[in-house]
C-alpha cells in the first residue's frame, strides 16, 4: 500500500516525506510514497535531497491535481491507502490579484482529488488548512471558535474545510484530519531541504534569512504600535519538522477520527517580529538591518494556538524551540544561499 502526497516536493510536503520515511526506518518497515506535484512552486531537485537524507526512493509523478484523468491514473496505477494533501497556492497577496487562480487550484483541484478518492474508495485524508481560518478571533485560538476569512487564499482554505465537513457528514467511511497550521519555519537539520520561496518572500522568516545572507538589503517591520510585548506583531512559529511529525501522527491516528476533525498544529507560544530579528542576529552573527514601516493591511497583533487538541487526539506536541527553528533556518539559508 502507498501513501499519496500531493504537493510533496514543496516546503512542508518534503519534510513530511522525510519524517514518514524516518518512521518506517525506525519500525524496520518500508513505506511506499507517491508524490504528485505540478512543480508550480517547487523543483525535482528536492527529490535528490530527500534521497540523500533518507536513502530511500519515492515515486514522483508530475501532474496537476486539477487534471481528473491524470489523478485517476495515479490511483489506478498505485495502491493508495491514504492521502496527505498539501498541493495548493499559498500567497495571500497574490490571491487578492488572482482570485480565480486560487479558487480554481485550491478549491476545484481539491474537489477533483476528492472525487477521484471517492470513486477509488480511498477515504483517509490529511488536509493542509491554516490558522488564517480563525479570522480575527482573540488568541489563544481553539478549534471550537467561529471561522472566517479576509482574503481569497483564506477563503479557499475555509471552503475546502466546509467541503470536507459536508463530505464526512454524507459518508461515515471518511476519516479526515484538517490540520490548521500556525507559522511553519525552520528546515531539516541536515541543511539539505528548506523553504525556497519564488521571488521576494512574503513571510517574515525567509525575508529575514535572505537579509542575513545578503540577498536582500533591509527588512521592513510592519508596525511597532501593536499592543504586544514590543509593539511588533506576535505569531506562533512552529518548526517545520514538528509540523511534519504532526502529519505522521495524524495519519497514524486517523482511525480514531470519525468524520472530519479540525486540529491546530502550533506551539501555543507567541514571538514578536523583533524577537525573531534579534534571535536571528545572535545565531547567524550577521547584521539584520531593519526599518519600521506602517502596519500591513489585514495583519492582526497577536496570533497563537491552543494546541491541546492535537496533544489529546494525536499524542503530538511541538518539541523544537525558537533557537532550534532559527538555527536550522540559518543552516539551510547559509548553505543554500540561492535555494535549491
Ligand atoms: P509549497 O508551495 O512549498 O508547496 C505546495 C506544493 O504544491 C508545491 O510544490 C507546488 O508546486 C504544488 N502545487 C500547487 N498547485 C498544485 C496543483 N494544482 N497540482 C499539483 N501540485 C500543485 O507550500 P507549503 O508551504 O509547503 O504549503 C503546503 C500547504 O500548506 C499548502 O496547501 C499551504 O496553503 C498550506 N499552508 C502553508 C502554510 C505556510 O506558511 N507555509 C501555512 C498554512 C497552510
Ligand atoms: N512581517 C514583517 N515584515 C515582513 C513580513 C512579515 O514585519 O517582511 C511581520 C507581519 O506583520 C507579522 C509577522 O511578521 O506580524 C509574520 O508575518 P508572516 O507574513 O510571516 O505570517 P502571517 O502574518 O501570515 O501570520
Amino acid at each position: 500500500m502507498s501513501l499519496l502526497i500531493t504537493g510533496g516536493t514543496g516546503y512542508i510536503g518534503s519534510h513530511t516525506v522525510v519524517e514518514l520515511q524516518a518512521l518506517a526506518s525506525k519500525q524496520g518497515t518500508e513505506q511506499d510514497i507517491v508524490i504528485v506535484d505540478d512543480l508550480s512552486n517547487s523543483s525535482t531537485k528536492v527529490l535528490d535531497r530527500i534521497k540523500q537524507i533518507t536513502h530511500k526512493t519515492v515515486t514522483f509523478i508530475k501532474a496537476d491535481i486539477c487534471d481528473y484523468d491524470a489523478m485517476k491514473a495515479v490511483f489506478e496505477q498505485h495502491d493508495i491507502e491514504a492521502v496527505i494533501h498539501f498541493a495548493g497556492h499559498k500567497a495571500v497577496g497574490e490571491s487578492n490579484e488572482k482570485p480565480l487562480s486560487y479558487y480554481y487550484n485550491n478549491v476545484s483541484g481539491t474537489v477533483i482529488l476528492l472525487r477521484v478518492m471517492a470513486e477509488q474508495n480511498v477515504k483517509k485524508l490529511v488536509f493542509s488548512s491554516s490558522a488564517t481560518v480563525y479570522g480575527d478571533n482573540v488568541s489563544p485560538l481553539n478549534e471550537t471558535m467561529p471561522t472566517s476569512a479576509t482574503n481569497p487564499y483564506g477563503q479557499t482554505k475555509l471552503m475546502v474545510e466546509h467541503i470536507l465537513f459536508d463530505l464526512a457528514k454524507s459518508d461515515s467511511d471518511w476519516s479526515i484530519a484538517c490540520l490548521r497550521y500556525f507559522n511553519p519555519i525552520g528546515a531539516h537539520n541536515s541543511g539539505l531541504i528548506g523553504e525556497n520561496p519564488n521571488g521576494i518572500p512574503n513571510n517574515l522568516l525567509p525575508y529575514v534569512a535572505q537579509v542575513a545572507v545578503g540577498r536582500l538589503a533591509q527588512l521592513q517591520v510592519f508596525g511597532d504600535d501593536y499592543d504586544t510585548v514590543d509593539g511588533t506583531g506576535v505569531r506562533d512559529y512552529i518548526h517545520v519538522v514538528d509540523l511534519a511529525q504532526g502529519h505522521v501522527k495524524a495519519l497514524q491516528n486517523l482511525d480514531k477520527i470519525s468524520g472530519c476533525k479540525a486540529i491546530n498544529l502550533g506551539t501555543g507560544n507567541g514571538t514578536s517580529v523583533l524577537e525573531i530579528v534579534n534571535t536571528f542576529k545572535e545565531i547567524s552573527g550577521q547584521d539584520i538591518p531593519y526599518k519600521i514601516v506602517p502596519r500591513r493591511a489585514g495583519d492582526l497583533a497577536t496570533v497563537y494556538a491552543n494546541a491541546d487538541l492535537a496533544n489529546e487526539l494525536l499524542d503530538w506536541q511541538a518539541t523544537r524551540n525558537l533557537h532550534t527553528m532559527i538555527e536550522d533556518t540559518w543552516r539551510w539559508q547559509s548553505e543554500n544561499p540561492q535555494g535549491f
